[in-house]
């Protein structure tokens, strides 16, 4: 897709998703310039909503036996770990665990990378998920050089999400042949959100050239990592988040699942499984950006994380939600334009000062970082402020 025609916002006729999402991989995310890459929307149809027309003829029952073979195979019989599953504690984590151990008798190890600053409720449930009866191995990187990350990512991409994505990709693999665990399951019910983009993606095997590389031109925080040390960011800082390294040999024999190929879940039947079968709690309070109280609660930055994706792309965390419940027949299309009018973009306010704290920068450097990355096709500012000028429920 070129760059004009990002500029024409087309919605989704079935949800509310739009051709502004980013559909690059993280080594995408290195520069402005890749943030390019956008989803396609094909006959004005979404790549999620085309999955959920697919999904109606799945035979589901031939796909779980195809999951218990691949299982079968990497089955230990001497008590060590037999597969390595990455996950925060949230609702996802709890489902892929408790059916890995306890209805297919396998012996997991999970392995979660620390979220900026936990939440009281993130801890919480994190906790709540080891005592559901699972070894956990927590990796939390260096504070001092996680912030500073942040903090570029945050003022050159406007993604302050990008050293957590890239450390917690790195993070499986790099453990998996550490432990010679040659097992990885991944739980997150993507397809269902369109990340992947289109049916063509879709696959019980993740793409694991994800995890190498023997590049040396690697940029973090839009920081090529020869510049680094000008921030006080040593290499040896930045091996948690480093690609592993002529290793394709050994990555190629590891097997690298997509459990929502094999199994018929959603997040919401997540949720439910989990409050079922755990301690897991909701907010008391609906997350800001949106109406729901169940997803990626476990990170004060979470809700920054989201408005800077409407920031720079007018589609927010309320319309990732909507058009999820509306693929899941919850809500109507019409509900849920008013649900992204409502909520979507709303100031993440509740964690403000801490977020100001954490990046090291005053509110108005904060503000001006913020306008800076408003597109034009999407912002115009009036005399009440900034407004889209082109979203779901403008006509
Ligand atoms: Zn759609």
């Amino acid at each position: 897709m070129n760059e004009k025609s990002i500029d024409k916002v087309i919605f989704c006729t079935k949800c509310v998703e739009s051709n502004q999402r980013y559909m690059g991989s993280i080594q995408h995310l290195d520069t402005k310039d890749n943030f390019k890459q956008r989803t396609s929307l094909e006959d004005g149809v979404c790549g999620a909503c085309k999955y959920f027309e697919e999904k109606k003829n799945i035979n589901w029952q031939d796909r779980e036996k195809e999951l218990v073979e691949i299982l079968d195979k990497h089955r230990k019989t001497d008590g060590s770990y037999d597969v390595l599953l990455p996950g925060s504690g949230g609702k996802d984590s709890i489902f892929l665990s408790h059916i890995l151990k306890y209805k297919y008798k396998m012996n997991p190890l999970t392995i979660t990378w620390a979220p900026h600053i936990y939440t009281d409720i993130g801890w919480h449930n994190f906790k709540a998920w080891q005592r559901m009866g699972f070894n956990n191995e927590l990796h939390t990187p260096n504070p001092l050089i996680h912030k500073k990350l942040t903090k570029l990512a945050f003022t050159n991409l406007l993604h302050p999400f990008q050293p957590f994505v890239i450390g917690q990709t790195y993070l499986a693999p790099k453990l998996a042949l550490e432990k010679k665990i040659d097992l990885i399951i991944y739980g997150d019910a993507y397809f269902e959100k369109g990340v992947g983009g289109n049916l063509y993606n879709i696959s019980g095997h993740k793409n694991k050239a994800l995890f190498y590389s023997n590049s040396e031109d690697l940029y973090f925080g839009g920081v090529h990592i020869s510049e680094l040390e000008k921030y006080d960011i040593s290499k040896r800082d930045l091996f948690p988040y480093l690609p592993l390294k002529n290793k394709e040999d050994e990555i190629n024999k590891l097997t690298v699942l997509n459990l929502p190929f094999y199994l018929n879940y959603n997040p919401q039947s997540n949720f439910y499984f989990a409050s079922e079968h755990s301690e897991f709690k909701v907010n008391p309070y609906r997350s800001e950006g949106t109406y729901t109280k169940y997803s990626s609660l476990d990170d004060k930055l979470d809700n920054l994380h989201f408005y800077t994706w409407f920031i720079k792309t007018g589609r927010g965390r309320a319309t990732e939600d909507a058009a999820l419940e509306v693929r899941n027949k919850i809500i109507t299309r019409e509900e849920a334009i008013a649900l992204v009018k409502k909520y979507d973009g709303e100031f993440p306010k509740r964690y403000f000062k801490e977020i100001l704290d954490y990046l090291q920068i005053s509110e108005d450097e904060f503000v001006k970082t913020i306008d800076s990355f408003r597109p034009d096709y999407l912002w115009k500012k009036n005399k009440d402020g900034w407004k889209l000028k082109q979203a779901v429920w403008i006509k």
